[in-house]
């Protein structure tokens, strides 16, 4: 039977939406950023009331919020092919379009939260009047969070108390809410509960934690935090659940598309420079030395997407897809360090200086490695599918 060419490209109307997206940061996006401090976090007001309102208008905020709770209620295959399109500016790795996308506040609070929740946090957030974050990691370490979360939360008549603290929570300088886990069974290891913390509760204050990228993570302490039961997510002792299926493994997807699309774009400048720029005479391009670390990266980038590609159709058809997911996670962390790199490299001292968006990327993507689940923990869940004789098999197995 033949197969048909249709198989192996996207659909039309999701390939015009990758395009508009494309248009929206090479027109928008990368020129207005071209005025900014090489180590800005967000663009001045007017430009993004301006620029949310277009994206509004292209129907594209908020990309994976269902459409009834004000978003484009895109599927996580079409979210990972227009977020590569989104991150390819300077700022794109961690604030794809400087948030002109919308800052949704995680999945699982839509997915978990009471109808009071999501009127109170969730929709607001939406709609871009709140910021939220999500608290996991702590001093005590972030692979392992069923073993390393500390903070505690007791229950004291219609309100719980947290103490503890958590370290390099990405968002929090900025936002007025969050998600914090917190252990409220002592005895078991994934006696964890899911609660929503407000800036301005008694006891509850953060501290930048300054690191390799702009955009600074946040520690966050409590101190007999009261918390209403009522800001309980989900139930009591079911955190875990909230955590290791839905938000960390789910989230991995785009973050990887996130870091291909930076790929990508650190690739196509240096193929562009190397065909402009000569030296002994004629253009890099013509060196057999350049041309195999230009080719080395195209072929990375391009298994790469497949993975990506791959994790997200197993998400969407329902399939367990973390064993995927982490396979994304690792394989594109890795990816984007080889091609900035390279790109670096091709492109001499202009790689390092801040009139390129190079050596950004360079700082950004060493963290891609660590957050998120580190490569060694990724590296731990394949292994584990691998040898489980389940669905992680070696492939022809
Ligand atoms: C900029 C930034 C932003 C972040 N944003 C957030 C956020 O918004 N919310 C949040 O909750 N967390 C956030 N994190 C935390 C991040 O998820 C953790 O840093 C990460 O999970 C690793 O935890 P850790 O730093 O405590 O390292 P550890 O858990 O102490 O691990 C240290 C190293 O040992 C390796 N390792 C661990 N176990 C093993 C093993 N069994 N075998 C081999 N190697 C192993 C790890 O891979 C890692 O390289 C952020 C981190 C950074 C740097």
């Amino acid at each position: 039977m033949p197969v048909s060419p249709d198989a192996y490209v996207l659909p039309e109307p999701l390939r015009m939406l990758k395009q508009t997206v494309r248009d929206y940061i090479q027109n928008e996006i990368v020129p207005l950023e071209r005025e900014l401090d090489p180590e800005a976090i967000a663009i001045p007001k007017e430009h993004y009331e301006r620029l949310s309102r277009k994206v509004k208008g292209m129907g594209l905020w908020c990309p994976t919020v269902p459409q009834h709770l004000g978003g484009a209620g895109l599927n996580c295959f079409w979210e990972a092919v227009i977020h590569e399109e989104m991150v390819q500016h300077r700022a794109g790795l961690y604030l794809p379009g400087y948030g002109t996308f919308g800052y949704p506040p995680p999945p699982v609070s839509w997915e978990y939260g009471t109808p009071e929740q999501i009127e109170q946090f969730v929709k607001p957030t939406i709609e871009g009047q709140r910021h939220a974050f999500f608290a996991i990691t702590e001093p005590s370490g972030g692979s392992d969070p069923a073993r390393a979360i500390r903070t505690t939360a007791r229950r004291d008549g219609d309100d719980w108390v947290l103490n503890g603290s958590k370290i390099f929570i990405s968002g929090a300088l900025q936002a007025d809410w969050g998600l914090v886990f917190a252990r409220t069974d002592p005895q078991s290891r994934r006696g964890i509960s899911c609660f929503i913390v407000e800036k301005g509760m008694p006891g509850f204050t953060w501290q930048p934690v300054p690191v390799i990228r702009p955009y600074y993570p946040a520690q966050l302490f409590f101190e007999d935090v009261r918390v209403p039961h009522r800001y309980l997510l989900g139930e009591v002792n079911k955190g875990w659940d909230i955590l290791a299926n839905r938000l960390l493994a789910r989230g991995r997807i785009p973050y990887s598309a996130a870091n291909l699309g930076v790929a990508v774009a650190a690739q196509r400048m240096a193929v562009d420079y190397a065909q402009k720029r000569e030296t002994f005479g004629a253009p890099l391009a013509t060196r057999q030395a350049i041309q195999w670390m230009l080719v080395d990266s195209e072929m990375e980038i391009r298994a790469c997407r497949w993975l990506v590609w791959e994790a997200a159709w197993k998400y969407d058809s329902g399939e367990d897809f973390r064993m995927e997911a982490a396979m994304a996670k690792v394989f594109s962390s890795e990816v984007l360090m080889r091609v900035v790199d390279r790109a670096v490299q091709v492109h001499g001292g202009y790689g390092v200086s801040k009139w390129l968006p190079l050596e950004r990327w360079y700082r950004e993507a060493r963290v891609r490695r660590i957050g998120e689940g580190p490569s060694e923990v990724m590296r731990m869940v394949i292994a584990r599918y691998l040898f489980s004789g389940g669905q992680g098999a070696p492939v022809g197995a």
